[in-house]
């Protein structure tokens, strides 16, 4: 019997633990692979580079977390100014686009223009749907130019099919004169909601995990097969079984509904038509450091299989070997929306392919290491089913005494601190 049994070792998990250690209650960490760590684990391979579980940065405006993973790593982070741009049509366009329109066609710049200054004054409180709100707010050629042609690649459906209820300031409204600026000058301010990031200088992003793994009672290797809400008890793959006082669950909840004994049939229905994305991470390891001078690159094209690409030796010298440069591609993909029926190491050449394109690989570079990885749950969709399906899922946990916690206990867009500090709150 643990008095609180959390399920899954992610930030969601160990921030549980974390705080149930400072309330003094005993708890028990069940995860099913045999490493903690979940999205942040981070893979050192033999030829000396260290990829992450796709790209991950902390940008965190938390103090406590700050001070939190800066101790967790002993100080030894690198702070970093974010640095971003964007590829289009054989074109590199610092982020965010409708900001620095400078050196693209001039008839496409003039009809963003004339849409943007078209969509002035349109509202947007209240729009529910993603491709409406993109037409209000930017004018449709700058909508359907860009954020719908990067949304559909990286959400894996059409904006119109997406809600709104996840936007926050993940896409920059610009007023009319920083339009027409960055029309004009090739030099704009830096308006990213990311603008500086903090990365640590060993190990990769899982080291700022490491003290919280080694203070939790933590049980690997532990797939939760099967829990019974009424006897307060949960089965193990193999067999096993505890019982629990209290159940806190980072398990995605598409996986965890249907492992709950009694579960209804409309609760069950509701979990399944809850989306996410699966991305394929392409991990490129390159005989050159100076591969890009910007941490992560957004690629709009339908005919270029990556999606974002990020470049893991710059978050921290430690991450490849001396002179060497790293990449990071994400494909996206869903059950639901763009099903993933290839192998996810037949990606690997088109991807190489579109760098090579783009002349982020040179012709003369060598590419010394080349792995695909598959990330089951990687961002969760809002589509027009997820407000509703939620409610029902999270109604009947609520119901049978199971917390939930973490990115896919939520079923949101938490960052790493706020999947860690969603665990510390399902302690209390
Ligand atoms: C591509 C990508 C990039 C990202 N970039 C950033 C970034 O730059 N900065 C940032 O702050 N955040 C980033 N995030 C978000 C971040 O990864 C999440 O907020 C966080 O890692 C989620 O932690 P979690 O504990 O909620 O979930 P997870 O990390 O998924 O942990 C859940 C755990 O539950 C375990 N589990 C599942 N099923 C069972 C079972 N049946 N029994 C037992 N255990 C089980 C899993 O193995 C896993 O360890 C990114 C996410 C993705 C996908």
């Amino acid at each position: 019997m643990s008095r609180v049994a959390i399920l899954g070792a992610g930030m969601a998990g160990l921030g549980a633990a974390y705080r149930a250690r400072e309330l003094g209650i005993a708890a028990v960490v069940y995860e099913k692979l045999d490493r903690p760590g979940g999205h942040t684990r981070s893979f050192a391979v033999d030829s000396g580079f260290v990829f992450d579980d796709g790209p991950h940065i902390s940008f965190t405006r938390n103090e406590r977390i700050q001070k939190l993973f800066a101790e967790a790593v002993n100080g030894e982070y690198e702070v970093l100014q974010a640095s971003v741009n964007n590829h289009w049509r054989g074109h590199w366009i610092k982020h965010p686009a409708q900001c620095n329109l400078h050196g693209l066609p001039a008839d496409l710049v003039a009809a963003v223009l004339r849409d943007f200054v078209h969509a002035q004054g349109r509202e947007t409180e209240g729009i529910r749907d993603y491709e409406t709100w993109l037409r209000a707010a930017y004018g449709d050629t700058f909508a359907e130019t860009f954020p719908m042609e990067y949304g559909a690649k990286y959400h894996t459906l059409p904006a119109a099919g997406m809600g709104t209820d996840w936007l926050g300031p993940r896409l920059y409204r610009p007023e009319l004169e920083e339009v027409l600026d960055g029309a004009l000058s090739p030099a704009t301010p830096d308006v990213h909601y990311v603008s500086h990031f903090r990365y640590p200088t060993r190990g990769g992003f899982e080291s700022y995990l490491r003290p919280f793994v080694d203070q939790a009672k933590l049980e690997l290797g532990r797939e939760v097969v099967a829990i019974d809400p009424q006897a307060k008890r949960i089965v193990f793959a193999g067999g096993d079984e505890v019982g629990y006082e209290r159940l806190v669950s980072s398990i995605p909840l598409p996986e965890l509904i249907p492992r709950i004994a009694g579960t209804p049939d409309d609760v069950a229905a509701a979990a399944a038509r809850l989306a996410c994305t699966t991305c394929v991470l392409v991990n490129l390891g390159v005989d050159r450091a100076d591969l890009s001078e910007h941490h992560w690159t957004y690629f709009y094209d339908r005919d270029f299989t990556v999606t974002r690409a990020s470049f893991p030796h710059m978050f921290s010298p430690h991450n490849a070997p001396e002179g060497m440069g790293s990449i990071q591609a994400e494909v996206y993909f869903s059950a639901r929306y763009r099903p993933l029926d290839q192998r996810p190491e037949e990606l690997i050449e088109p991807v190489i392919g579109d760098f090579r394109r783009s002349g982020i690989l040179r012709e003369t570079d060598r590419v010394v290491f080349r792995e695909a990885r598959v990330v089951p749950f990687a961002n969760v969709i809002f589509d027009h089913d997820r407000a509703p399906a939620l409610d029902v899922v999270h109604g009947y946990l609520d119901d049978v005494g199971i917390n939930y916690a973490g990115r896919y206990g939520l079923w949101g867009y938490q960052w790493t601190d706020e999947s860690f500090v969603s665990g510390e709150e399902a302690i209390g």
